[in-house]
C-alpha cells in the first residue's frame, strides 16, 4: 500500500516537473515563514510556567522595549496590539477623541488595503478618498490639500498610507497637525523594516500614531499582531488604556476601549522575528533590486524614498499597452507555477461597499496605477534564480525577450 502511494507521488512529481518546466518548483506569490514554533519550545515552556499568557506580560514588555531600541534608537515607544486593523481603530479613535458622530471624514488614499477604510468606519468616520502621487504612490499632497479646502471643518482625520513600505514625508503631516489642527494617523502596516533618510525606522519621532502590522504575510512575519509607535507618551498611555477596555484605573472604564491585547505567545514570536529581521529585509531588498534591474526596460516601478524599503512583495506596473491583458498574463504565470497578485486593484473607491458608503475625490493617478499594477512573488526563502524565472516568464507573457541572466 505504501509502495503504491510512493509511486503515485513520484508520478505526480514527474507530471508537475513536466508541466512547470525542467527547473520546475512552484513559486507561490507569498511563502510566509514566521519563526519556527518548534524551535521556541523552551520559551513556550517558560510562558506556561509563568502562568502569564496575556495582559501586557513580560514578553510584551520585552518586545515593546526591543522594538523601540531597534527601530527608533530608543526614542518614543511602541504599544503592541493584536493586529493592525484593531491598532488603526484604536489610533483613529484616540486621535479624534472617541467615536465620531455625524458626517465626519477621514481623508485617505483609495490606493490602500480595505482595512484602512474599515477601521475608519468602525470609528464612525466616513472615508474620503484622495489620489496618489504617480511616482511614489503615496497620498498626493495636492489632492489631499484640495479635499482639505473643499471639506474644511467636516474633516476629522487624515490617514496617509506608507504605500508598500515607502517612506512617507512625516514632516508634511506634522505641519498639517500644527497649522490646521487636523489629527493624523499613519497606516504603516507594511513598513516595519523600512528606514527613512534619517537612518531610523519609518515613523521615528512622530508625535502621532504610526500603525504597523506583524501579520504572517508582512515582511515582519509573525502570525497575527500589530504595533503602534508614537513619540508622545500621553498618547501611548491613552492607547494602552483603550486597548484594555478603556480602563485607566483598575476595572474602571474612563474612555472608549476594546480588547486589543497581544498574547504572550504572539509577543514571543515577534521577539524571535526581531533577531533575524535585518538580514530578511536586506535579502528582500536585493531581490527587489534584481527584479527592477531586469524588468526596468519594460515595466514601471514605484519611486522609493528614504534609505531602505521593507518589501512585502514586488509591485510593478505592466506596460500600458498590456494592462488590458492583465488577467491573461496572471493566468499564464499561474500555468507555469508562479503566483502573481494585483494589490490594490480594485482600489477602494472601486469596491462596492466603499462605493456605497464613502466619498471619492478625483482619482486619475490611482485609476491609472491600479489598472497596471502587478504584485510579484517575494519571500524570505526566495532565491535570485527564482527572480530570474519570474522575470523570464513575465517578459514572455507581455511579449518581450528577457534581457537578463547571461550578460548580467
Ligand atoms: C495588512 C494591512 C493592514 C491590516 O493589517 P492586519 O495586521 O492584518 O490587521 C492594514 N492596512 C494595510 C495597508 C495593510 O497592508
Amino acid at each position: 500500500m505504501e509502495k503504491i502511494a510512493e509511486n503515485l507521488q513520484a508520478c505526480y512529481e514527474i507530471f508537475l516537473s513536466l508541466k512547470l518546466g525542467s527547473n520546475g518548483m512552484k513559486i507561490p506569490f507569498l511563502r510566509p515563514s514566521p519563526p519556527r514554533l518548534s524551535e521556541l519550545l523552551g520559551d513556550l515552556i517558560q510562558i506556561e510556567k509563568s502562568g502569564i499568557f496575556t495582559n501586557f506580560g513580560p514578553m510584551n514588555t520585552r518586545l515593546e522595549g526591543e522594538a523601540t531600541r531597534r527601530f527608533f534608537g530608543g526614542a518614543g515607544g511602541c504599544i503592541t496590539v493584536n493586529n493592525a486593523t484593531i491598532g488603526l481603530m484604536l489610533a483613529m479613535a484616540e486621535a479624534v477623541g472617541g467615536r465620531a458622530s455625524g458626517r465626519r471624514y477621514a481623508v485617505m488614499p483609495s490606493f490602500t488595503f480595505a482595512a484602512t477604510a474599515q477601521a475608519a468606519m468602525w470609528v464612525g468616520l466616513t472615508p474620503l478618498f484622495c489620489d496618489v502621487d504617480p511616482h511614489t504612490w503615496l497620498a498626493c499632497p495636492d489632492s489631499e490639500n484640495a479635499l482639505l479646502e473643499q471639506y474644511g471643518d467636516d474633516i476629522a482625520l487624515i490617514v496617509p498610507y506608507a504605500t508598500f513600505g515607502n517612506n512617507l514625508d512625516l514632516g508634511r503631516y506634522e505641519k498639517i497637525v500644527r497649522e490646521r489642527g487636523v489629527p493624523v494617523v499613519v497606516d504603516a502596516a507594511a513598513s516595519l523594516g523600512s528606514i527613512g533618510a534619517d537612518g531610523f525606522g519609518f515613523g521615528y519621532g512622530s508625535s502621532f500614531s504610526i500603525v504597523f502590522s506583524m501579520h504572517a504575510t508582512k515582511t515582519f512575519a509573525t502570525s497575527e499582531g500589530g504595533m503602534i509607535y508614537s513619540a508622545d507618551e500621553d498618547r501611548r498611555n491613552r492607547l494602552r488604556a483603550m486597548a484594555n477596555f478603556g480602563f485607566s484605573a483598575p476595572r474602571t472604564a474612563t474612555m472608549l476601549g476594546l480588547n486589543g491585547k497581544l498574547s504572550e505567545v504572539s509577543a514571543l514570536i515577534a521577539l524571535e522575528r526581531l533577531r533575524s529581521f535585518d538580514a530578511i529585509v536586506e535579502h528582500r531588498a536585493n531581490l527587489a533590486k534584481a527584479y527592477r534591474d531586469a524588468l526596468k526596460p519594460v515595466f514601471g516601478f514605484q519611486q522609493a524614498r528614504g534609505r531602505r524599503l521593507a518589501y512585502q512583495f514586488m509591485p510593478a506596473l505592466l506596460p500600458a499597452k498590456s494592462a488590458g491583458r492583465r488577467k491573461d498574463i496572471i493566468a499564464e504565470l499561474e500555468e507555469v507555477g508562479i503566483g502573481v497578485a494585483s494589490y490594490f486593484s480594485p482600489h477602494l473607491a472601486e469596491q462596492s461597499f466603499f462605493q456605497n458608503n464613502c466619498v471619492a475625490g478625483d482619482l486619475p493617478h490611482t485609476t491609472a496605477i491600479s489598472r497596471r499594477i502587478l504584485s510579484l512573488p517575494m519571500a524570505d526563502i526566495m532565491t535570485l534564480g527564482e527572480v530570474d524565472r519570474v522575470v523570464e516568464s513575465l517578459m514572455r507573457a507581455v511579449g518581450h525577450e528577457a534581457t537578463m541572466g547571461e550578460e548580467a
